[in-house]
């Protein structure tokens, strides 16, 4: 645990504080391409990140956590054991003949030295801000890690993602510590890609209202198919629990993604009543990301409100974010919630 700054509510004129954590390694830098050639899920997507929060002073102002690298048996709650495995010893002498090509079975990924530790600490760092969330040892946090999660099926790396983040701390509260009452949560995923993995590991669970709004273009977008249809609403017990906001056409804005929230999240959250909201945060459709995934040209100041419209309509505070993939490295607004 580090420090113990809090932050001041905004427009509070009491002494009233929040405490929000951050947590980073830089271990998490290790990952990276083998030959270090360009690739937008680069070490410096967090780097910036914790820099800037440094320089600002923001950081000095929040609870600091030390990244914690995630058990086994909690990977398992939504991996495969092959899966685990496979991450596991990835990064081992033994793999290095045949990393690369082992990478290359895999849709967009990437393999080396640092790849299996960065995983480790992503997963276990997302899983321990959502623990001290749930226990109220603070209102809110920021988990800024990598390698992402939300493309991450139960047995395929996919999408830059290797163990699915979002989803392990998620099952990790609902399953593993039932005594903090966490018992609904729900994940937005915002980022510009459909979270097809954290869909399917929630597809019957009523207890998780997955919610992603993304490029779409009528499934021709990555990843691709017809899992980020509107028309995929969940199964048996999860029906309904499954919602999509699929943008068929690109160059929407903040307005548009603010009347998503208006008018379909915000509601379908005021009747879920969540114990925990959880952002699976991309940056990737920021106006300044990487011109060819500008579906939305959404701005610093869009996200802000969006956040604020997502904290206020609860009732509660418990409430994080876990960076996901992006592609728009160090455009992170400067914002905390
Ligand atoms: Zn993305």
């Amino acid at each position: 645990m580090g420090s113990n700054c809090v932050i001041e509510s905004m427009g509070s004129n009491n002494q009233e504080r929040r405490r929000v954590g951050l947590i980073y390694d830089e271990r998490m830098c290790k990952h990276s391409t083998p030959d270090d050639e360009d690739h937008p899920e680069n070490p410096n997507r967090i780097k910036v990140i914790w820099d800037k929060l440094n320089a600002s002073g923001i950081a000095q102002r929040c609870v600091v956590l030390d990244a914690k690298e995630a058990e086994d048996k909690y990977l398992a709650l939504v991996h495969s054991k092959n899966h685990i495995d496979l991450i596991k010893n990835i990064s081992s002498k033994k793999f290095d003949s045949r990393r690369n090509k082992t990478a290359s079975k895999f849709n967009s990924i990437y393999f080396n030295g640092g790849s299996s530790e960065a995983a480790h600490l992503a997963a276990g760092s997302v899983t321990e801000v959502a623990e001290q969330v749930a226990k109220g040892k603070l209102d809110s946090g920021f988990a800024i890690v990598r390698p992402p999660g939300h493309h991450a099926e139960e047995s395929e790396p996919m999408g830059f993602c290797l163990y699915n983040n979002v989803a392990i701390a998620t099952s990790f509260l609902l399953n593993e510590r039932p005594e903090l009452g966490i018992k609904k949560i729900l994940i937005v995923d915002w980022d510009v890609h459909h979270g097809n993995g954290t869909q399917k590991m929630f597809w019957k669970d009523p207890r998780v209202l997955f919610f992603s709004v993304h490029r779409h273009e009528f499934g021709s977008f990555y990843p691709g198919g017809d899992g980020g249809s509107y028309t995929m609403i969940g199964e048996g017990p999860g029906t309904g629990y499954n919602i999509n906001v699929p943008w068929e056409n690109g160059r929407c804005g903040d307005a548009d993604y603010l009347a998503v929230w208006d008018h379909v999240l915000i509601p379908v959250a005021k009747e879920f009543d969540p114990d925990m909201i959880i952002i699976s945060a991309g940056f990737d459709a920021e106006k300044k990301a990487d011109v060819s995934l500008r579906a939305r040209r959404s701005s610093c100041r869009g996200h802000i409100e969006l956040e604020s419209k997502e904290e206020s309509s609860s009732s509660f505070l418990r409430f994080f974010t876990a960076f996901e993939v992006g592609r728009g490295s160090g455009l992170w607004p400067p914002f905390l919630f």
